[in-house]
């Protein structure tokens, strides 16, 4: 008997929690006829602010649109410099040039894959013309914030995160989206939050931020065709807003869910008599590690290894979904030649996006199904 395929991330199963109270929302949209910027969206800026702790949270059309608000509101300006990372989605970077801006790789601790605070220091003590860190909390764990608040100190700095990925996630208890002056969240499909569709989320509880970043959003309108600052339209649309009010309410068991399914895997592997190791080269296998003063939300779950395409074809051989977040360091990304960075520059990164391999982890994945992509990967190693 062939087994049913082992899918990255199976939305449907989410569905049959939260679709029927979805659909009846919607259809009360459809009829009372507000469809962008309705009291949903409100609602959700409020639940969402509550819930991270800071006082203002502004609804935007996607997390791309919701990191350039983010950088913008904060104070960043054409010709500054801003730090992040060369280990991320490439509209971590690409935010940062729509603000007019120059972004500066440093590169990324590999136990956490975060920015590193080693190579900030180093950039910071090199350079006295930098204005912004834009730190991002892959794979749902935060970046080292005791450290940048100390960068922050010493070199009058912006932060603003790059909390795509980290809906929920907390450092030392606090949770991400309040760590920074501003942060940005996406609600894309396979965030750990996600719309039925493209929606995202600028926090801060600075009020002269948070002003900002509302009326870049409405093109700079504070009254209705009186336009005080050129803008954009980046506003959040009603339905997206329905859709994340409802699936608010789960967030915290999902994320637990994702964290008892980040600990069977821990002890699984533990279990299987590979060699696990904290260096690709040694060992089997590598796995994630959690910083004790954070609070991981496991928006993904990412093994590293040497013979990673490999073990992948193995992996889709049997049927069992994964995928590659990133495989090219963005230093090294065609669109972003003219930053004038070369292969090497950035080792940890380079080498992470050789060897990274994120395997199933969604708050509805059976154990039964986690049994098979471990045995599948202990199998390949055999
Ligand atoms: C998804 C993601 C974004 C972009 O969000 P969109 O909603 O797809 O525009 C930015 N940064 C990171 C780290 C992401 O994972």
């Amino acid at each position: 008997m062939k087994l049913a395929p082992i899918p990255m991330l199976d939305l449907s199963r989410q569905y049959t929690i939260v679709g029927e109270e979805i659909q009846a929302a919607l259809a009360e949209i459809g009829r009372a006829g507000r469809f962008v910027l309705g009291k949903e969206v409100q609602a959700f800026e409020t639940a969402a602010a509550a819930m991270l702790g800071t006082t203002h949270a502004i609804g935007c059309s996607s997390g791309t649109e919701a990191l350039w608000l983010a950088l913008d509101a904060a104070g960043v300006r054409p010709g500054d410099k801003v730090i992040t990372s060369p280990f991320s989605f490439f509209a971590t970077a690409s935010a940062i040039l729509r603000c007019g801006a120059q972004p500066v790789m440093a590169d990324i601790d590999p136990v956490t894959f975060n920015l590193s605070p080693l190579t900030v220091t180093a950039i910071l003590e090199r350079n006295s013309d930098i204005k912004a860190v834009l730190p991002v909390h892959l794979y749902g764990q935060c970046a080292d914030f005791d450290a940048l608040n100390r960068l922050k100190i010493k070199h009058n700095l912006l932060l603003v995160e790059d909390a795509a990925q980290a809906f929920g996630a907390k450092w030392n208890g606090i949770p991400a989206g309040a760590l920074g002056d501003s942060a940005a969240f996406s609600f894309y499909p396979t965030k750990n939050l996600s719309a039925w569709g493209d929606a995202g989320l600028v926090t801060t509880s600075d009020d002269t931020i948070a002003d900002r970043a509302n009326l870049l959003h409405v093109h700079g309108m504070r009254e209705r065709y009186f336009h005080e600052i050129v803008g954009w339209n980046a506003r959040m649309d009603t339905m997206q807003a329905a859709v994340l009010l409802i699936k608010l309410r789960h967030i915290e068991q999902w994320n637990l869910d994702r964290a008892r399914i980040a600990a069977r895997y821990h002890w699984l592997f533990a279990d299987s008599g590979l060699t696990l190791g904290t260096s690709a080269d040694a060992a089997d296998l590598v796995l994630p590690q959690t910083d004790p003063r954070a609070t991981h939300v496991w928006h993904q779950y990412v093994i590293r290894s040497s013979r990673r395409n490999d073990l992948r074809a193995h992996l889709t051989a049997s049927g069992i979904g994964t995928e590659i977040y990133y495989p090219l360091s963005l230093h090294q990304q065609q669109a972003l030649a003219s930053l004038d960075y070369v292969p090497g520059d950035f080792p940890h990164s380079e080498c992470a996006a050789r060897e990274v391999l994120a395997i199933p982890i969604f708050p509805e994945l059976r154990e039964d199904e986690q049994d098979r992509v471990v045995e599948a990967i202990v199998a390949f190693h055999a």
